[in-house]
């Protein structure tokens, strides 16, 4: 017998289930035979990044042939500015996926514990298993981070705490308060990290400024991305702001050139176009504001989003709303994974594809046209 291939796997990865990506959308279109299908299940912008980061992109493209600048130097120091911080503090990630997998390789040992939310990005526990560490499934309380429960199930061997702020699914925050009383619990060795993809969506008064914590010297590790409200999820670029220390240990391991250099160019650009962001921020709020006012009509539940995105509650099987909605070209995603049978995860598009989505509802629910 030929030896089998996951007899010699890492053995850490063996009890991780493949990521299933969606099928493409232009795969949905000529399998279903529908001409304009919108997703919108993937929480990106449904604005395309604007013309000045398309112009920008475009001057990169022509030094294609040259390995980007493996230091990120002008984009590190723009964010670096920014911030308020040095660029020795910012480390640049494909993504800032890359970046969670790059500081829990740089600092969890295998039997290290790892404290993570659930239902969030389901990421964290992957990437946790895949360095042998050990998760700590912490539930929400109402939808939310329930950072007491977090802050008690640490133990003197919990390397990570991680907290993501706005949490995907639900698009819920945790406050300044909450995330001060947090912090006061968690011993100085604890890694937290906050993963703030949706902040721009997110901000209000009680929304927690984490970078202070970067600054105080707490081990603390603030990961934002230009994915989502910089429209750029495409080009993969994402950073991470801690301690000098800290980041160098994960420049020990980072690829050199894990940022393309398209994207290092699409993201400064994007630093300087505020008004992209304004725009889209405004649309998603005034999105938000119309699915509440729609799902309320069709009966339906859902939890208030500081994100652009909304779980609802169909009160039904939501595999099979999901698969319906998928006929009239409108591709969302079910929460069943998670356990929640009968929620959808909905990412909020433009008017028009917000206008889609519950017209396809209605009529999936089998509601009469309004
Ligand atoms: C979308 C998202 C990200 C962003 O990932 P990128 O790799 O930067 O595209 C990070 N965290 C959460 C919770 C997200 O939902």
């Amino acid at each position: 017998m030929s030896t089998q291939w996951e007899s010699l796997a890492n053995e850490h990865i063996l009890g991780i289930a493949p990521y299933e990506p969606g099928k493409p959308i232009e795969e949905l279109e000529r399998e279903f035979g529908i001409p304009d299908a919108i997703k919108l299940a993937s929480n990106e912008n449904p604005l395309p990044p604007s013309d000045r980061v398309q112009k920008a992109i475009v001057a990169a493209l022509h030094h294609g042939n040259r390995y980007p600048d493996g230091s990120g130097f002008y984009l590190r120091q723009a964010l670096a500015k920014k911030h308020g911080f040095a660029p020795e503090n910012i480390v640049l990630g494909n993504g800032s996926n890359e970046l969670i997998e790059l500081f829990v390789r740089s600092f969890l040992r295998p039997g290290d514990e790892a404290v993570i939310p659930h239902p969030s990005f389901v990421v964290y526990p992957m990437i946790v298993q895949a360095a042998g560490g050990v998760r700590v499934m912490v539930m929400l309380r109402d939808h939310r981070l329930d950072l007491e429960a977090m802050a008690r199930a640490i133990t003197p061997t919990t390397k990570l705490v991680f907290v993501a702020n706005p949490n995907n699914p639900t698009a819920t925050i945790v406050t300044a308060n909450e995330v001060e009383h947090f912090m006061a619990r968690v011993p100085e060795r604890t890694i937290v990290m906050f993963d703030e993809a949706y902040i721009e969506f997110a901000l209000g008064p009680d929304f927690p400024e984490t970078l202070q914590y970067v600054k105080h010297g707490r081990k603390v590790v603030v990961l934002r991305t230009f994915s989502k409200a910089a429209s750029l999820a495409g080009l993969r670029v994402g950073y991470g702001v801690a301690d000098a220390d800290a980041i160098a240990l994960t420049n020990r391991i980072r690829q050199p050139f894990n940022v393309n250099s398209l994207a290092q160019a699409a993201a400064l650009a994007a630093l300087e176009d505020e008004a992209h962001v304004m725009e889209c921020v405004r649309m998603i709020e005034a999105g938000r504001h119309y699915l509440y006012d729609e799902f309320k009509n069709l009966g339906l539940s859902y939890v208030p989003s500081r994100a652009n995105f909304i779980l609802a509650d169909v009160g039904r099987s939501a595999a099979d709303i999901y698969q319906k909605l998928l006929h009239h070209g409108v591709i969302v995603r079910p929460m069943t994974p998670f356990g929640m049978e009968t929620a959808l995860r909905i990412t909020v598009g433009t008017p028009e594809e917000n206008r889609k989505l519950v017209k396809a509802l209605r009529s999936v629910l089998g509601k009469k046209p309004a």
